[in-house]
């Protein structure tokens, strides 16, 4: 929905200026002052009437008297502690109904929308919140490269700002004021009509076309920060799966596609938060990367799991992605085929696009570690996760069979 809680310190690695300390939701951007928040059920007085009235603005509770002066009996009762925990729930934040300080900034960055001011780029105290967010949704679906969807107004954006402002004939001055918000709103409806509605269904994927740039794509290393993930023979998932996320990265951004990494090499965000990350990013498709792990040696092999329930709740889409992903891995390794299986797995399930979550191969298996302890194999797998990602979107007049498909085909 925002990408606001992206611009919090909780992603490590990621390289948002502005990501922590002053500045962090731009000056004078907060209301009066709170350098702690940290607000729950009980709690009373006019801090609690303010957080009342962010809430009530974004729809999640009736809305309070507008007090012109500071409201002291303002109580944080159950319908505020609900709204937040809603809120919290949206924003793919920790769902514990407190305000605390990540919670505060992003119910302070959600209040605005594109138009609510004039957005321009300041190098030292970036402008935050849910309307810089949407102003680079909608130049990124219209194929201007304002960088990630990340709610902070950067070099990237303002840069796409200009080009956009250059496109529509407009002075290329990098700032949004009337005039160009009008155009993006002009144009970015035009483009939207256009668009999949239903990304979990396999028609959407039809309607998004065939072509890979433009298109955005999360791809999820996981574990990390503390959380080592499986170990074996050496190996760490956490690290692993990291180094093959950047080279499945490097490989989408040269065939144009907007590429996302969920956390950076040190960092930490649990499931939940990084299929938050993904729908504030509005991507097309979800990768997330693991290894598996056995208490015997034995088991090896790779399997994908993608949104399931059974009977009818799962994710077609989903589960057409995991089959092309697994398909590749398997034509292309020699990876003991494991197949493709339905979970519901908080990565799967909270991701509002197709996700495939992979568990390429085992650390605890000898050949599965000697392979993966490979960068020419980890190659081999990267290549053809971008493959699968590409006949994902592909019509099947002009799809290929599996393995065979080269990534320099699909460069633009
Ligand atoms: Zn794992």
């Amino acid at each position: 929905m925002s990408g606001s809680h992206l611009s919090t310190s909780s992603v490590p690695g990621s390289s948002v200026p502005g990501s922590s300390g002053p500045g962090s939701s731009g000056p004078g951007s907060s209301g009066p002052g709170l350098p702690q928040p940290l607000f729950r059920l009980g709690d009373a007085g006019p801090a609690v009437a303010e957080i009342q009235g962010k809430l009530a603005r974004l729809g999640l509770l009736a809305s309070p008297m507008e007090a012109s002066v500071p409201d002291l009996s303002a109580r944080f009762d159950d319908a505020c502690d609900r709204a937040v925990r809603s809120f919290q729930q949206q924003r793919g934040l920790s769902v514990d109904g407190v305000v605390g300080p990540a919670t505060y900034r992003a119910l302070d960055e959600a209040r605005w929308r594109l138009g609510d001011r004039i957005l321009a780029f300041s190098v030292t105290h970036p402008l935050i919140g849910d309307d810089v967010a949407a102003l680079q949704r909608r130049l990124l679906e219209l194929g201007f490269a304002a960088g990630r969807v990340d709610g902070v107004l950067g070099a990237d954006t303002e840069r796409a700002v200009r080009d956009f402002q250059r496109n529509v004939g407009l002075r290329p001055d990098g700032t949004c004021g009337p005039s160009t918000f009008k155009a993006l709103d002009r144009l970015a409806r035009t483009v939207v009509g256009g668009r999949a509605g239903d990304l979990r269904e396999s028609e959407g994927l039809r309607a998004a076309g065939p072509r890979l740039p433009g298109k955005v794509v999360v791809i999820d290393p996981g574990h990390g920060g503390d959380d080592p993930g499986q170990e074996g023979h050496g190996l760490r998932e956490s690290v692993l799966v990291h180094d093959l996320a950047t080279r499945v990265e490097g490989r989408l951004t040269a065939t144009g596609v907007a590429a996302y990494l969920t956390r950076g090499a040190e960092g930490y965000l649990d499931n939940a938060e990084r299929a938050g990350f993904a729908n504030s990013t509005n991507a097309d498709v979800v990768i997330s990367l693991h290894v598996d792990g056995s208490p015997s040696h034995r088991p090896n092999g790779v399997a994908a799991y993608y949104f399931g329930a059974g009977g009818d709740g799962r994710s077609a889409a989903g589960e057409r992605f995991a089959g092309l992903v697994q398909r590749e891995i398997v034509a292309r390794t020699d990876l003991l085929d494991g197949r493709t299986h339905p979970k519901t797995w908080d990565l799967l399930r909270y991701t509002r696009m197709p996700a495939v979550h992979l568990e390429l191969g085992y650390v605890t298996n000898p050949g599965d570690a000697a392979r993966l302890a490979s960068p020419e194999f980890r190659d081999v797998v990267a290549e053809a996760i971008v493959v699968s990602v590409q006949r994902l979107y592909l019509p099947d007049e002009l799809d290929s069979p599996t393995g065979v498909l080269q990534l320099s085909h699909l460069t633009v």
